[in-house]
């Protein structure tokens, strides 16, 4: 399991000591960080165990931004009275959660269980979706990336979702409520705004390969240019 690369979130020295070594014994790959500025910088990593309890940032602000990030599995740790904490951590997208105390069999099976639905939904995209090729542009849904000639774009998880959605319909319109639906979910209050934005920083990284046109009071379409 050297392969699979583990961050720990945790702030607190001795708790985080303790999962260090219980997950390099499992031979996981373990790089450990006690603040979300850290977790944030951190290279990408299979699953991100993450104290929902940071010093310097609110745990389920910094878990969006984390989840925002493709691949990447999240484990929510929480308190045992943080109830309130473990739904709200679970509806930002965390994939599970763990309670504290928690022992390190129950760790490693939840990991286990969360690489294994992880593994699982990329083979299931690779299968089914095969790369789509508009002008320049190719995306992949099985590896979930996307190029422009042989440059790989830099996507976040929602801007791969938003451009793989705009690539499967084109060079149909694609409704911006069926965006909001299908990229944020219907739990996510994600606003006009945040669509938006994210079609802005789309067409700043696809340059002239494509282009995302707007439709008036409908959607968007991706075309070739
Ligand atoms: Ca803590």
């Amino acid at each position: 399991m050297l392969d699979m690369r583990i961050l720990v979130v945790e702030d607190d020295d001795r708790v985080a000591r303790g999962l260090v070594t219980a997950l390099r014994t499992a031979s996981f790959d373990v790089q450990r960080v006690a603040t979300a500025e850290r977790a944030l910088s951190a290279p990408p990593a299979d699953v991100v165990l993450l104290d929902l309890g940071l010093p310097d940032a609110d745990g389920i602000d910094l878990l969006r931004k984390l989840r925002d990030r493709p691949q990447t599995a999240i484990i929510a740790v929480t308190a045992r009275s943080e109830e309130r904490d473990r739904v709200r951590g679970l509806r930002a997208g965390a994939d599970d959660y763990v309670v504290k105390p928690f022992g390190v069999a129950e760790l490693l099976a939840r990991i286990d269980a969360v690489l294994r639905r992880t593994r699982a939904a990329r083979a299931e995209a690779a299968e089914e979706e095969p790369a789509l090729r508009i002008g320049g542009l190719t995306v992949d849904p099985g590896s979930r990336s996307a190029s422009v000639g042989d440059t790989e774009l830099q996507l976040t998880r929602k801007e791969f979702d938003l451009l793989a959605l705009l690539a499967s319909r084109s060079p149909a319109v694609v409704a911006r409520d069926q965006i909001l639906d299908q990229v944020w979910g219907t739990a996510w209050e994600a606003s006009s705004r945040t669509l938006d934005t994210h079609i802005g920083s789309l067409r700043a990284k696809l340059g002239h390969a494509v282009q995302i046109r707007t439709v008036r009071g409908v959607g968007y379409l991706l075309d070739r240019s």
